[in-house]
């Protein structure tokens, strides 16, 4: 028989508010994510939907009113539970903006190699191996380290440097990597290259449990086994992509299917 999947990483009925008294406004109401190992969850909805602060609980960088999360089983309580430390090592990030991320003084292999710099003593790496990963890591993402490791930031397209970043996120062979709207900052045709990357690494990498938020359903819905629709806080939808994308259970699904851009 089958094993029943764990998950890598599981959030329920979390319950965050802003604010106090007559001020306070709940931001995520009850919301359960589960996303194992090898899958992509695309989490999806309008501005202000409470997306990135789902991600940020789920990462254990907010607190909550209410609700629990574990990784790898462990829950996450604080940042000495042992449910913090494995995903402070385990995970990485991927945010919106490649320009505000990436050190502009850098070039790409520096910025690319700096999270296994920042463990090498823990990991035993020396600077060629670290340097070598980071050459792997720019390859892994479609970019020629002899035309990009020298490269700062200033000097490549969005896209160019959306890549490097996820590159630096890959470095480490995370086992969960969570992108935060990576791609919204960008035009169509970088767009384009950053999904493409990302089927990529999911077929390089098939263990890496990947978060991707993305206000844009056709953005994620080529990557994504599953989908978790937010609207202001609440979990309207969550399944399969295809079932969510044929049969929407409400009409915010639908509209968000209808303005779709790929
Ligand atoms: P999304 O990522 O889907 O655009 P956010 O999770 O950033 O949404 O925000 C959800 C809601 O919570 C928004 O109304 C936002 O203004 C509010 N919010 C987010 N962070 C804070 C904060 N630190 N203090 C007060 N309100 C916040
Ligand atoms: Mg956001």
């Amino acid at each position: 028989m089958k094993e029943p999947a764990v998950a890598l990483i599981e959030g329920q009925d979390i319950c965050k508010s802003f604010g106090h008294g007559r001020q306070s406004r709940l931001v995520l109401d009850r919301v359960s994510v589960a996303v194992n190992q090898g899958s992509c969850l695309a989490v999806v909805g309008g501005s202000g939907s409470g997306k990135s602060t789902l991600i940020r609980i789920l990462l254990g960088l907010e607190s909550l009113d209410a609700g629990s999360v574990c990784y790898d089983g462990l829950p996450l309580e604080g940042p000495t539970s042992a449910g913090y430390r494995a995903l402070r090592r385990q995970a990485s990030l991927v945010f919106q903006n490649p320009f505000a991320s990436l050190d502009p003084r850098w070039p790409a292999l520096r910025s690319v190699g700096e999270p296994l710099r920042i463990q090498a003593k823990q990991l035993g790496l020396g600077s060629e191996s670290i340097r070598q990963r980071s050459l792997d890591a720019l390859e892994a993402v479609g970019l020629d380290p002899a035309q990009f490791a020298d490269r700062f930031p200033a000097d490549c397209s969005g896209g160019q440097a959306q890549r490097i970043a996820i590159a630096r996120a890959l470095v480490t062979s995370p086992r969960l990597l969570v992108a935060d709207e990576p791609m919204s900052s960008l035009d169509v045709s970088a767009r384009l290259s950053v999904l493409e990357t990302f089927n990529t690494i999911r077929q390089a990498r098939p263990e890496t449990a990947i978060i991707i938020v993305s206000h844009d359903l056709g953005i994620v819905q080529h990557m994504a086994e599953r989908i978790l629709v937010l609207e202001e806080g609440h979990m309207t939808e969550e399944g399969p992509t295809r079932q969510v994308l044929t049969q929407p259970r409400s009409p915010y699904t639908r509209s968000l299917i209808a303005a779709a851009s790929l």
